[in-house]
């Protein structure tokens, strides 16, 4: 099989050619072959090709890769990462390959967010209306821009001016978009110009699109309009995808499936049963009893099956309802009626007060344990090894000055 030697043959050299050679060639073929100085269309696209040669035969692992591999070889190992000039080259030597997949390509999504509450996920069934505005090919000039389209005479149909910049011995080639035709390589005489789209080829459009909120949605769920996006001439159209963000809620939080409530009773209700109501998410009042004799501790959670979340797609199925329980004390009580309270409670343990000098009565203040300006003013005084006797609590318990 014939070695591929398109390459060296682009730069006028032989395949041993040393860098400086080739860097030397490319130098003189750059100056010959430059838009700036060469008017000439075919010529410019000879520049290109020059200075695709010129990266890769510069470059010892992509000189390597060719010389073993060919053409061939740089567009399937991938290790070139410069879109540009692969693109470039796809399109002069036989185009296609090169991992470009075939067919046009599909236009960005839209991407939109819908604040939904979880009243809407537990019950399903809304419809919200939104408007977007799409891009879309023109109308009237089927997305052409106008009539006699030609080439851009700046960037000679390219889209792209390569720019060059000699700096020392390096030479540095800029790619950049041609600003006289926004990259597109195509101009149209004003008189030409399609009056819709000014000949932009393309037009907003409004849409509608209707968000159906299914029983059991997630937050962060997408939900998919396919081809309802923008659709820009030779393009395949684009997707519109809602985002769902579900609002907080005041009464219930969400985990999965489950719900979680938080619920405050008073002391009397904890250890002498109670009633409760609870509003759920679709109007219901769920009536929850704890009856008398059994007490309700501080922190404990109790579950009601099957008055969660429904379930996506499975609506009949349903989480868990978790509720957890806080038990509100008095801030004070009357002190007159503690004896009466006392032979309600269980007794509690004798105290016996020790006889001799080991005993210390020591005052007890509240403790915040979100006071960090005093923890971190302690732990610092702890750490230097300061004597403060008063302040110092080696177990790192801070009490707050009441
Ligand atoms: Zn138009
Ligand atoms: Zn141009």
């Amino acid at each position: 099989m014939d070695a591929d030697n398109k390459l060296y043959e682009l730069m006028n050299v032989n395949r041993n050619a040393t860098d400086a050679e080739i860097k030397k060639s490319y130098r003189k073929l750059a100056m010959k072959y430059h838009p700036d100085k060469n008017p000439n269309p075919d010529e410019a696209e000879k520049f290109k090709e020059i200075t695709y040669a010129y990266e890769i035969l510069s470059d010892p692992d992509k000189r390597k890769t060719y010389d073993r591999y060919g053409v061939k070889g740089l567009q399937e190992g991938g290790a070139d990462t410069n879109d540009m000039f692969s693109h470039i080259f796809g399109s002069f030597f036989g185009g296609g390959g090169g991992g470009r997949s075939s067919g046009p390509q599909q236009c960005e999504p839209i991407v939109m967010q819908e604040l939904v509450t979880l009243e809407d996920l537990y019950v399903g069934g809304r419809e919200i209306p939104r408007k977007i505005t799409r891009i879309i090919g023109c109308t009237k000039c089927n997305g052409q821009g106008g009539k006699n389209v030609k080439k851009c005479k700046e960037c000679r149909g390219t889209g792209t001016k390569i720019i060059i910049h000699q700096m020392g011995f390096m030479t540095q080639q800029i790619a950049s978009k041609c600003n006289d035709c926004a990259g597109t390589g195509e101009f149209i005489d004003k008189k030409d110009r399609c009056d819709l789209c000014k000949g932009s080829k393309t037009i907003e459009d409004k849409k509608e699109v209707t968000i159906h909120i299914d029983k059991g949605m997630k937050h962060a769920q997408k939900i998919v309009f396919r081809g309802e996006g923008h659709h820009l001439p030779d393009t395949v159209q684009g997707d519109v995808i809602v985002v769902l963000k579900e609002r907080d809620h005041e009464t219930f939080k969400r985990e999965g499936n489950d719900l979680i409530l938080q619920q405050t009773i008073s002391i009397t209700q904890a250890l002498c049963g109670f009633d409760l109501l609870i509003k759920h998410l679709d109007g219901r009042d769920l009536h929850v009893k704890n009856p008398p004799g059994n007490v309700m501790k501080n922190g404990d959670i109790k579950c009601v099956t099957h008055e969660g979340m429904p379930l996506y797609k499975n609506p009949f199925e349903k989480g868990n309802l978790f509720i957890n329980f806080t038990v509100e004390f008095p801030e004070k009580m009357d002190v007159d009626l503690i004896p009466q309270l006392e032979k309600c409670l269980p007794p509690r343990p004798a105290f016996v007060m020790p006889t001799g000098e080991h005993v210390e009565e020591v005052s007890m203040s509240d403790y915040d344990p979100n006071d960090q300006s005093r923890r971190k003013k302690h732990s610092a005084a702890y750490n230097s090894d300061s004597e403060d006797e008063e302040g110092g609590h080696p177990g790192g318990v801070q009490c707050r000055a009441s």
